[in-house]
């Protein structure tokens, strides 16, 4: 649907790979202190102070992405953003990542171009550096890996298992919206199958198609917690859907969890579209992922440091694990939470 913008195609075979590697990381110079040697050595030398976080993933062509509608520099942006935001979720910020692709001969230089331009934007707004990283051929599909790394004080970091009884539930901004954006985008993509010529009005769609194509990592609620000087007892990115991460911080911290349905964050726009695909908003917060947001316990104490704050939704709070994981209903009914969403038919 979105067809490579250059016309223009290099074949990777004319580079070789070091000719390559020179010319995708040639404009990321390392701007962290803690960097003392990036891109072009055997490895990188970096300078931590503090205790350095880790995390990696692995994005693969038709399994995590589909190119038919994420153009490349998006692809490149949001591969960084989903690393991003793992460190993010540990209460750390991010300092480094290393980027390692695989590529078959049907993508030209350009395409390839535009990958990295989506990841330099995402290193920049984010102030992170480009360390290294690994390049190979690959016989059918694009792999995208990344690692990043991140910095904190020991006693910043947030585990998962530090949820108590009794400790409130918080989320950032609001959910369901990825989810939404790629329903949207996948009927475009049968709609174009159909008639290729019809050009699809996303206007209306904007804010959850960007929440799907353009996600953003909360870097900014870390650092407005330290400022709030609270510090979550435990805390997760949503990445799968609120049910599933809850189920970890609950089984993590070996407490249970009352989830209020009414308290749930929704956009306007994704009532809009749940309505118009016939979906339940409430099943798609809890089931839909991708929003990378980060959910948070916190001590009650810390409740009038977070009250008001736009930022933040109180949606619930941990109880004992003995009563287990619960959605409490608008209509006033306990319902266990299963990784999917929910159980319609409690036992
Ligand atoms: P080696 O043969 O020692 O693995 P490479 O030739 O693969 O070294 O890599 C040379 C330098 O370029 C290293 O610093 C490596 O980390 C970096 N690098 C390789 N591929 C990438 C990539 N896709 N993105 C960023 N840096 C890369
Ligand atoms: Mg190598």
């Amino acid at each position: 649907m979105l067809a490579n913008k250059n016309d223009k195609k290099t074949d990777l075979e004319a580079l070789g790979e070091f000719g390559l590697i020179d010319h995708l990381t040639k404009n990321f110079a390392p701007s962290q202190a803690s960097t003392e040697k990036g891109v072009g050595d055997d490895g990188a030398v970096l300078h931590l102070k503090n205790r350095t976080v880790i995390s990696t993933d692995f994005l693969i062509e038709g399994v995590h992405f589909d190119l038919s509608y994420m153009p490349l520099k998006h692809l490149g942006y949001k591969s960084v953003i989903v690393n991003l935001s793992d460190i993010y979720a540990m209460n750390a910020i991010a300092t480094q990542i290393l980027v390692s692709i695989a590529v078959s001969n049907r993508f030209p230089l350009e395409a390839l171009e535009e990958l990295y331009q989506g990841i330099a934007l995402a290193t920049k707004k984010y102030e992170v550096d480009l360390i290294g990283g690994d390049t190979s051929s690959s016989k059918t599909g694009m792999l995208i890996s990344i690692t990043a790394l991140g910095e904190a004080k020991a006693e910043e970091i947030a585990y998962r298992a530090g949820a108590r009884a009794n400790d409130l539930l918080v989320v950032s901004g609001d959910l369901g919206a990825a989810y939404m954006g790629l329903q949207v985008l996948e009927r475009e993509k049968e709609v174009f199958k159909v008639n290729p010529n019809n050009q699809p009005d996303l206007e209306p769609y904007s804010y959850i198609v960007e929440r799907q194509l353009k996600p953003e990592a909360r870097k900014d609620i870390v650092e407005l917690l330290k400022k709030l000087e609270v510090k979550p007892t435990a805390m997760i990115d949503i990445s799968d859907g609120l049910s599933s991460e809850i189920l970890h911080l609950c089984k993590q911290s070996h407490v249970g969890c009352n989830l209020f349905e009414d308290k749930i964050p929704l956009d306007p726009t994704v009532i809009a579209a749940c309505e118009e695909f016939k979906l339940d908003s409430t099943l798609v917060a809890l089931s839909g992922g991708e929003d990378y947001e980060l959910l948070f316990t916190i001590n009650q104490k810390d409740f009038p440091k977070i009250k008001g704050n736009p930022n933040f939704t109180v949606i619930g709070h941990m109880t004992e694990a003995g009563e287990g994981a619960h959605l409490v209903t608008r209509g006033n009914s306990k319902i266990p939470l299963t990784a999917q969403g929910w159980n319609s038919f409690p036992s």
